[in-house]
């Protein structure tokens, strides 16, 4: 089974007036760096603040009539679009979380108007707790990545790159379970096979990427970073996003959490932008030189794009202040924009 350009044409229909077509904006201070126009795809500006509003409203708006309600267990950016697509469409949703997730997730979804159920003290019990809502009352469960609406959803940012630059060389694409790379990919693909599409992601736990290597899907460590919304497997038994990072993907690149902290800092002094880690990496990738090292010298014009603003703003700030960021067992050493 793959995802075709009309697959991600009627995800645009379908999730039309819940997720919008975001602005691709250059960024004078990149683009003189890059020797090419560098631009910044804003999915911040979604109404969640992250691109996964995209995937969510098509695969909930999917759904049959009559639909009871549907669940997930994320506590980040996918949990907030299955929370405000289920409004949208009148229909109940209950976010499966750890008794581990701080107070501020979980006032977070509660204000998109879900429900969040407490299950347990780990990620397992919480997508376990989930599971158990489809059997007992009905419920559907959406994958952060791994369903075919999710990543047509999220392909329609492949269809607007290229409507609104054809020329594009090279998009750089944040890289976690690969709904995203995935989809834009096989947008970007069937219109232009020479525009490369490059999957970036941290170098501490980084699923996609050695799993790619592996030729199957592995397990890695689930470790602090900068990048949080970039953290966790891609599932042993992974039906599609694998099978398309695998084929479609030109490369992975890995970045560390000093490129991602300053890469953060840079976007906001240089282009006044809030982006949580996650979504600097492609930024990250061109500041640090390994954008350059990879592909050689660029091309024509590069789209980065930027997924999500949804930062703990007490660590955004020590970033902007050039502060040291401590997270878990992870200390990032701060330095001053522009040292
Ligand atoms: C989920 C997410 C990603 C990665 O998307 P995948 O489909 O899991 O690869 C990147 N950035 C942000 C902000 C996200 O929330």
């Amino acid at each position: 089974m793959s995802i075709t350009l009309a697959d991600i044409f009627r995800a645009r229909q379908t999730m039309a007036g819940v997720a919008t077509r975001t602005p691709l904006v250059p960024s004078p201070f990149l683009s003189k760096l890059a020797g090419h126009d560098f631009l910044l795809k804003l999915e911040i500006t979604q109404p969640i603040g992250a691109f996964k509003l995209r995937g969510a409203a098509n695969a909930v708006f999917s759904l049959p009539e009559g639909t009871r309600g549907v669940t997930c267990c994320s506590t980040g950016n996918h949990g907030r679009g299955v929370a405000y697509a289920a409004r949208a469409r009148g229909i109940p949703a209950i976010i499966c979380m750890s008794s581990l997730v701080p107070q501020v997730k979980i006032d977070g979804i509660k204000a998109l108007g879900a429900e969040v159920r407490i299950a347990g003290a780990s990620q397992d019990d919480a997508l376990a707790e989930s599971q158990r809502l489809c059997q007992t009352e009905g419920l559907t469960e959406i994958s952060p990545f791994d369903d075919p609406f999710v990543i047509a959803g999220q392909g329609t940012i492949g269809l607007e790159l290229m409507e609104d630059r054809p020329d594009l060389d090279t998009v750089l694409v944040p890289l976690s379970g690969g709904g995203l790379a995935g989809g834009i990919a096989a947008a970007v693909k069937a219109i232009n096979l020479k525009t490369k599409v490059i999957g970036i992601t941290m170098d501490r736990g980084a699923a996609m990427h050695q799993s790619i290597a592996a030729g199957h899907p592995v397990e890695v460590e689930e470790v602090a970073s900068l990048a949080d919304s970039l953290g966790g497997g891609i599932g042993l038994d992974n039906r599609l996003s694998f099978a398309l990072c695998s084929d479609l993907l030109d490369d992975t690149l890995l970045v560390t959490e000093e490129e991602i902290y300053r890469a953060m800092q840079t976007l906001y002094y240089e282009d006044r932008i809030i982006a949580e880690g996650a979504s600097a990496v492609g930024v990250a990738a061109l500041l640090s030189g390994k954008l350059a090292g990879k592909l050689g010298e660029l091309q024509g014009p590069v789209a980065a794009v930027v997924t999500g603003r949804n930062v703990d703003m007490v660590v955004f700030t020590r970033i902007v202040n050039g502060m040291d960021v401590a997270l878990g067992d992870l200390k990032v050493r701060g330095q001053s924009h522009g040292a």
